[in-house]
């Protein structure tokens, strides 16, 4: 028997945690269309403005004039074009190693890579806040899964210790966490991993383009040599574009072309998101004053949020998530934002854990001072209206 749809849905609904689409009519920027209103946007991943910036779209329009628009057949097949070759000697530049493999989104990314990597004979340690799509991953994968306390790296020495010698293992983590902000101590669990012979895998999605002096992600961010650890990422956030990749040695990528069924069974990325990836990628290594402007809105932003005795996470990112707790009381600021003219997005359970909903406000470079400034005011009236309690004595 399949279930009652509708009775599950009203389930949902009466914990607050049914969710629902809202239809954009307008591209991805800090200003958006729904419902004919026009909103400033604290909801995209598009953290440099490449989604929809004009040299992006360009490339991509002259993509389609030059290669169609569908790639017609799987990578292995007939569907590898020259944009597709193109992007992933780009990605491997950016990302300063040895070679890329795209796959079709940042999600089949991870579903491809892990069980390639490991069996059910093998260990995967991951982070307890790890994405929706690595924890897919490792079940796929077959190989125990074990979770560590969050950035804990005393409990993830622990489970090495207790680990049976030799057995294949895997340390997966994020560089950027999705949902918190914050970073992974990276050279802390890189460390670790050398000594106990295990592998670090590094979903840098909210990383790459983002974080370091040249944008190449996490990595650079903490001085790490990128031959040390194997890195996957998205096309879909600071890139503007869409897809995945893993970034790592000639050898993996071949091995991966090889074994990875997330790559060798589904039609190629379109030539045309490849050529604009590519045209981002450009842009993010050509204009770091992008990022530069990114982290002066992020601290203003976070500044002033912090000012008005909201309760951030412990966030290094543009990623800016402010706990309130329930669901209910995330849904309901939510809508009195969105009342504002102000669009942010209530994240509810079981995309964080329980008694963690949260508002998550992510930055761009493209806000202007007076955007954030609107959204400071909304959030400084439905403070008053929620009657939350400050919790440093400004604001
Ligand atoms: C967004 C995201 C993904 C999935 O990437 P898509 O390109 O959107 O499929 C994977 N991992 C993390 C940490 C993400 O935030």
């Amino acid at each position: 028997m399949l279930r009652n749809f509708e009775q599950e849905i009203k389930n949902l609904e009466t914990r607050h945690l049914r969710r629902q689409i809202r239809i954009m009519e307008s591209p991805s920027d800090t200003i958006i269309t729904i419902e004919g209103r026009r909103f400033i946007s604290m909801a995209s991943n598009n953290y440099l403005g490449l989604a929809n910036h004009p040299g992006v779209k360009q490339a991509a329009i002259k993509a389609i004039e030059r290669w169609g628009v569908g790639a017609g057949a799987a990578r292995l097949m007939s569907g590898t074009m020259t944009p597709h070759h193109q992007l992933e000697r780009d990605l491997a530049q950016l990302k300063q190693v040895e070679a890329a493999l795209t796959f079709g989104t940042g999600y089949t990314t991870n579903l491809g890579l892990i069980p390639a990597l490991i069996d059910r004979n093998g260990l995967i340690l991951a982070d307890r806040y790890c994405h929706a799509s690595l924890i897919e991953a490792c079940r796929l994968a077959k190989a125990t899964l074990r979770v560590f306390h969050h950035n804990d790296a005393g409990h993830l020495e622990k489970l090495l210790k207790k680990r049976e010698k030799a057995r294949p293992t895997l340390v997966v983590t994020e560089g950027v966490f999705s949902m918190d902000g914050d970073l992974a101590p990276l050279p802390d669990l890189l460390a670790l991993c050398r000594q106990h012979e295990a592998t670090l895998v590094i979903d840098d999605a909210h990383g790459t383009g983002v974080m370091g002096k040249n944008g190449q992600g996490t990595v650079e961010h903490f001085g790490l040599n990128p031959r040390d650890v194997l890195q996957m990422g998205t096309l879909s956030k600071a890139i503007g574009a869409g897809g995945g990749y893993i970034a790592g040695t000639a050898a993996l990528k071949d091995y991966l072309i090889n074994t990875a069924k997330a790559f060798i069974y589904t039609t190629a990325q379109p030539p045309a998101i490849a050529a604009a990836a590519s045209a981002a990628i450009r842009i993010i290594q050509d204009e770091p004053a992008r990022r530069e402007r990114l982290r002066a809105n992020q601290n203003a932003l976070h500044s002033a949020l912090t000012d008005l005795g909201l309760q951030l996470t412990d966030t290094q990112s543009p990623i800016l998530p402010i706990i309130v707790k329930s669901p209910e009381r995330a849904v309901e600021m939510s809508q009195a934002l969105y009342e504002a003219g102000v669009y942010v997005p209530a994240i509810r359970p079981p995309t964080v854990p329980k008694d963690s909903s949260r508002l998550r406000l992510t930055v761009s470079s493209e806000h202007t001072q007076e955007q954030l400034e609107t959204v400071v005011t909304a959030f400084r009236k439905i403070r008053e209206a929620f009657s939350m309690k400050p919790t440093s004595a400004s604001g």
